[in-house]
């Protein structure tokens, strides 16, 4: 390992954030220094299984090989070109991202929420343009506890009160339907509306799986009321769930999907809008940009991480270790642990109240060196990378099983 950046400890690292770094976070207190594959190691130098992997933006483990190498001969030739110019890793990327998803064109651009963003922009043109619908009039139907991001417009139709209040005024033109109700999605759904926005699985409330055929029938729904399916897999989505998009699980195509996380391979932010040439052709020059989107560092990496799904060995290390984490998690059941939602590599566990909150299982856990992250009061979630091995995972298992007991 290289020599330490740091002298302080972690407990004077953690006091020194206090006064300088915005506190809208609540980090558990560890201070990682350093990390490989599937660990991460403190500035004491205390070692660390990581459960949650950078909510999924860690698929491939901390610094996989491939990714950094990838990353390195970047560096070493071009990083930034802004969009104003061609640069020579962008079409690569693209060709590579569409041929990954099934559809056919590409919106490069950074952050999740840049991609949430971008599409809902996208989906709007789409329907003042294509659909017909009369100026500024159009909607958007979206799924009560969602969690698309953090911008003014996502926490507009956000139902989470922490995220939205003092935030107003907020962006109209959005209708908010129970989840995995299509009968409330057909209600909610007319001529002005431009698309349905969801998560096929909700990650941060809780890994909220559908029931079995909603997301297809989101899909005939959509079809037939003639708008757009939009799949926000940016958690979800790039092998976590056991298949390369969580859609895949119902055979459903969507007309647009949103990517991220993953998609920069722990290393860099990098975002997408990925549609069909009908749905992303109605963008024209001047009329969306990012100076950062599709810079050939982000789609060096990019195509590194395509390269890694194209192999299929991620997705299925996801499925076939999905059957030991639910195997795992079902012998908690009753003993700490309430219920739980499990695909691929991915749960959600709702702990007993009566043996602690989220945050004090977490704090537990971290003290047996495995690091996890609590949701809604009573719930972890479970999102090692899908690089973990079968005796990593039963490690993890086990510590839960004793900080419950
Ligand atoms: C994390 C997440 C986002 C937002 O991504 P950021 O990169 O944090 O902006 C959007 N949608 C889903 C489903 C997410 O999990």
């Amino acid at each position: 390992m290289t020599a330490p950046v740091t002298t302080r400890s972690s407990a004077d690292l953690i006091r020194a954030e206090e006064p300088v770094v915005a506190h809208n976070y609540h980090p558990l207190p560890v201070v990682v220094a350093r990390a490989e594959g599937t660990w991460v190691e403190d500035v004491e130098g205390r070692r660390y299984l990581d459960m949650l992997a950078g909510y999924s933006a860690l698929n491939f483990g901390h610094r996989h090989p491939a990714l950094i190498e990838a990353a390195h001969r970047q560096l070493d030739r071009l990083t930034l070109t802004s969009r104003a110019f061609h640069n020579d890793r962008l079409a690569e990327f693209a060709e590579r991202l569409a041929a990954l998803t099934g559809l056919d064109m590409v919106l490069p651009m950074n952050t999740g929420a840049e991609a949430v963003e971008s599409g809902i922009k996208v989906a709007r043109k789409w329907a003042y343009e294509v659909k017909g619908v009369p100026a500024d009039k159009a909607t958007i139907v979206v799924a009560a506890e969602n969690f698309h991001g953090r911008t003014t417009t996502i926490v507009s139709f956000s139902t989470d009160e922490t995220a939205r209040q003092g935030f107003g005024p907020f962006t109209p033109g959005f209708r908010i339907v129970p989840y995995n109700d299509l009968a409330a999605l057909e209600a909610a759904v007319d001529e002005t509306t431009a698309a349905v926005l969801l998560e096929p699985i909700q990650g941060e409330a809780g890994v909220v799986i559908p029931d079995n055929g909603y997301l297809a029938g989101v899909r005939e729904l959509t079809r037939r009321k003639g708008c757009l399916f939009i799949a926000d897999e940016i958690q979800s989505g790039l092998g976590r769930t056991g298949r390369t998009l969580a859609v895949e699980h119902e055979g459903v195509v969507p007309d647009m999907l949103l990517l991220g996380k993953a998609l920069g391979g722990g290393i860099v932010p990098v975002s997408a809008v990925v549609a069909r040439r009908d749905v992303l052709g109605v963008l024209r020059p001047g009329e969306h940009g990012s100076t950062f989107g599709g810079n050939p560092l982000s789609a060096a990496v990019g195509t590194a991480v395509v390269e890694l799904l194209e192999t299929g060995e991620f997705q299925r290390r996801a499925a076939e270790l999905g059957v030991v984490l639910r195997g795992g998690l079902s012998a908690l059941l009753g003993k700490g642990v309430v219920g739980f939602r499990a695909r691929g590599l991915w749960a959600g566990v709702d702990i007993d109240p009566e043996v602690g909150t989220g945050r004090e299982i977490g704090e537990r856990l971290l003290r047996e060196g495995v690091l996890v992250k609590d949701t809604h009061g009573s719930t972890i979630r479970l999102a090692p990378p899908l690089t973990i091995t079968s005796e990593e995972l039963e490690a993890a298992l086990e510590a839960l099983q004793k900080v419950l007991a």
